[in-house]
């Protein structure tokens, strides 16, 4: 029966989704799946709720459980050992998980909690606990129950098929799974704000692409492999994705031969968000996604954002908006974006960066600089000069 390592995957808010849970757990598993397809001979399987994943005991257990927990949608896993479910059977089963313990960990101390999801088991939980217990305190003459601060507090989940014997439940991101929550585009600098916010869109479920703007030459092809780099990181999360790069500076020489130099970032970031606009139209995307954040940098006051907003009809969603810097550096670096994102390569931002920007942008001025130029015929260009290039995950 033991022969294969085996892990319980639970699904947290997945679970309260209601008539539509069967479709979650689904999509949730086709994920877990895949994630696991380069381990060969992966079982995953649905089952009251949870999803049960076995493989073969060559690879590696923690290995396993990092694969899992980038799942979006999981909210823990537990390796276990499964067993019958018959007293006997599970008692031997506990008596040798605890020895295994008691050698690699050198635990001393252990307590048994037992929970009968199958309420036709013939024996109540708190019985199944001690009868348990009791059997390891008899095999396991170094052992001692402690019920207040065990070294191992061992679980048995007693289900009708099979039983599961763990002590450890690992953390997964939660959220709901990939592909649930529509499609939306993502406007990603080389920073560390836009890495995050579009993690914690795909962390809700959303289908994420990215665009991103450079002015080369005035941006190198470094700066470039660091957006791509970063792309790739999130891609570990959120699947492989389109990148579509585009480059601004035709953009930004108009603007700042024909406006004034103190509306550049907001005008720069009106056109970016134009650009972005059409380029989600032509690839199925229903939002755009930013790292903007309330009150972050001129460009990011409640005004500047109000007219940001007034440039396209698609609706942006900004995750971080009330976020204080710290948390998104501590978020950047859980998931493994931070080290590249503090890379000190220029962004296209900063070329043509004005002296004194308005940080209070008025929409009938900004309006009036802007019909100074085309800009249909400027964001049509701009969209279809893009470059796309396939993000494929790529772990750290
Ligand atoms: P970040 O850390 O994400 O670069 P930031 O604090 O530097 O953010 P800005 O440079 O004002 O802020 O950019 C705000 C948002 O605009 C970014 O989070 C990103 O979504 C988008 N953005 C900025 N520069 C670019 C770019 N070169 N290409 C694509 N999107 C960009
Ligand atoms: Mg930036």
């Amino acid at each position: 029966m033991d022969d294969r390592n085996v892990f319980i995957v639970r699904c947290g808010e997945v679970a309260l989704k209601g008539m539509n849970k069967p479709y979650f757990e689904r999509m949730l598993a086709e994920r877990v799946k895949l994630l696991l397809r380069r381990y060969g001979n992966v079982e995953v399987k649905r089952s009251d709720g949870l999803i049960f994943v076995r493989a073969d005991r060559a690879h590696a257990r923690e290995e396993i459980v990092a694969e899992i927990a980038k799942v979006f949608g999981v909210s823990s896993i537990s390796p276990a050992a499964e067993t019958a479910s018959d007293l006997d059977a599970i008692a031997d089963a506990a008596v040798a998980f605890l020895r295994a313990r008691a050698e690699r960990g050198g635990i001393r101390t252990f307590k048994v909690e037992a929970k009968r999801a199958d309420k036709r088991f013939p024996v109540k939980s708190p019985e199944i606990a001690s009868r348990v217990g009791a059997r390891v305190l008899g095999a396991c003459a170094e052992l001692k129950v402690d019920v207040h601060k065990p070294d191992c507090l061992l679980f048995v989940d007693v289900r009708r098929e099979n039983s599961y014997l763990y002590d450890r439940k690992l953390p997964g991101f939660g959220g709901l799974p990939l592909g649930t929550n529509g499609k939306g585009l993502s406007l990603l600098s080389g920073g560390i704000d836009s890495p995050v916010a579009t993690f914690m869109m795909a962390r809700r479920g959303m289908r994420v692409e990215a665009v991103h703007f450079h002015s080369f030459p005035y941006t190198s092809e470094r700066a470039r492999d660091k957006v791509e780099t970063l792309a790739r990181r999130i891609a570990v999360y959120c699947g492989r994705f389109d990148l579509h790069v585009i480059n601004l500076l035709p953009v930004q020489e108009l603007l700042a031969e024909r406006c004034p130099e103190a509306e550049m970032t907001i005008l720069v970031r009106r056109f970016m968000m134009r650009i972005a606009e059409r380029v989600a139209s032509e690839t199925g995307c229903g939002v755009l996604i930013t790292g903007e954040n309330l009150g972050q940098v001129a460009s990011q006051t409640a005004e500047a954002l109000i007219v940001t907003d007034a440039a396209v009809e698609l609706p942006v969603m900004r995750p971080l908006i009330a976020f204080d810097k710290t948390e998104i550096i501590d978020k950047a670096k859980e998931i493994g974006t931070y080290e590249t994102s503090i890379l000190p390569y220029e962004d296209c931002c900063t070329v043509f960066l004005p002296k004194h920007p308005v940080t209070k942008p008025k929409l009938r001025n900004i309006l009036l600089s802007e019909s100074k130029l085309d800009a249909d015929t400027l964001v049509a260009a701009s969209a279809s000069a893009r470059e796309t290039v396939t993000i494929f995950p790529q772990a750290f």
